[in-house]
């Protein structure tokens, strides 16, 4: 499991690269945040700060 961004949904805001305690999320060169499997640990902290819900669990 690992945390899945809607990329057609996130604006690019930043929010969950700041919330995650690991570093699993980056911006893309699209501007969009894209998450590494290998790194995320299901928190789900990106989930909770994402202004737009495009952070899901699954
Ligand atoms: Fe995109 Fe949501 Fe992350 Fe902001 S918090 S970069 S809108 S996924």
């Amino acid at each position: 499991m690992a945390a899945k961004v809607d990329q057609d949904t996130c604006i690019g805001c930043g929010a969950c690269v700041g919330a995650c305690p690991t570093g699993a999320i980056a911006l893309n060169d699209e501007g969009k945040a894209q998450v590494d499997a290998d790194t995320c640990i299901d928190c789900g902290a990106c989930v909770g700060v994402c202004p737009v819900g495009a952070v899901t669990l699954d």
